[in-house]
């Protein structure tokens, strides 16, 4: 059977789904996107991404295509149509096509694309390298600076994760004037003397829906939590360090450029962190 994907109010087999070749998320990257996790057939955080994407949508005068209950039906659907138990939905919004390439935006008119597809991934919280942890490089920050924005144009973060694969490692920590923004697709944070440290919220970073959940955990939990930049040499000094992200939700992190963050073993902190956050995930998943 294949996949059920959603593009423009039809539900479509993949094969059969098509997009303009004047779309401007495929000529510009003008488009914005979430990712919703499901565990148990369920949405995790679904008002969260919503509210993001409205949020992106605004910063970049683009239409919202459908009211945010239809989009709520939508993945819903797709959830049911694909038997879709643990996985992800991916949705991306663009400006849509206009009449030919030109570098103004179109007229209001011009109606936004939307497509939604799903990813089955059968165990999505029982992660074998959540028991392990991964391994990170540091690399340059390259990226533009509306990073707070979450666009398509994700180009510098493949280039990253492809840094970080040719240097044997999982994923990459980007630094920009001597401290860490993020990794290429994840929040991070360092743990030291027991509290929590991650770089706080401006246009430098993505504002990660995990985050803000994993932050108001760890503050009702009774962690400390400070937000701030750090640098590569106190992470690698720091007792734990791990990363948030909708698809991997809190996993630690054991190496940053080859040394070992503690003794090279997921924390406590983390592990604590990632059994709360899916605890009251599962609960709040509608
Ligand atoms: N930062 C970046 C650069 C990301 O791409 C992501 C995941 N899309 C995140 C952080 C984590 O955000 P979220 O918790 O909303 O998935």
């Amino acid at each position: 059977m294949s996949r059920i994907v959603y593009v423009n109010g039809d539900y479509l087999p993949e094969e059969e789904a098509r997009v303009s070749v004047f779309d401007r998320g495929f000529l510009f990257a003008d488009g914005v996107y979430e990712v919703t996790s499901v565990l148990g057939g369920k949405l995790i955080d679904f008002d969260g991404h919503a509210a993001r994407l409205q949020r992106s949508l605004d910063e970049l005068d683009m239409r919202r295509p459908v009211e945010m209950e239809e989009l709520l039906a939508i993945h819903r659907e797709l959830v049911a149509r694909n038997d879709i138990v643990d996985g992800l939905v991916y949705l991306q919004v663009t400006r849509g096509a206009a009449a030919d390439r030109d570098f103004a935006y179109p007229d209001q008119e011009v109606a936004p694309t939307l497509v939604l597809f799903t990813q089955s991934k059968p165990g999505l919280a029982d992660s074998p390298a959540a028991k392990v942890g991964i391994k990170v490089i540091s690399i340059a920050d390259e990226r533009w600076g509306r990073r707070d924005i979450k666009t398509v144009q994700l180009l510098y973060p493949s280039m990253g994760k492809m840094m970080a694969k040719a240097a044997g490692a999982d994923d990459a920590w980007m630094v920009e004037d001597g401290s860490v923004t993020e990794g290429t697709s994840n929040n991070a944070y360092i743990v030291k003397g027991g509290k929590i440290m991650t770089r706080g919220l401006s246009n430098d970073i993505l504002h990660g829906i995990t985050r803000a959940a994993v932050l108001r955990l760890a503050r009702e939990a009774q962690m400390e939590v400070e937000e701030r930049p750090f640098t590569i040499d106190e992470a690698q000094a720091a007792e734990e360090a791990f990363v948030t992200s909708a698809s991997t939700f809190v996993m630690p992190v054991v190496e940053i450029d080859g040394a070992p963050v503690g003794n090279g073993a997921p924390g406590p902190v983390a592990a604590r962190l990632r059994e709360i956050y899916l605890e009251e995930s599962r609960k709040a998943a509608i």
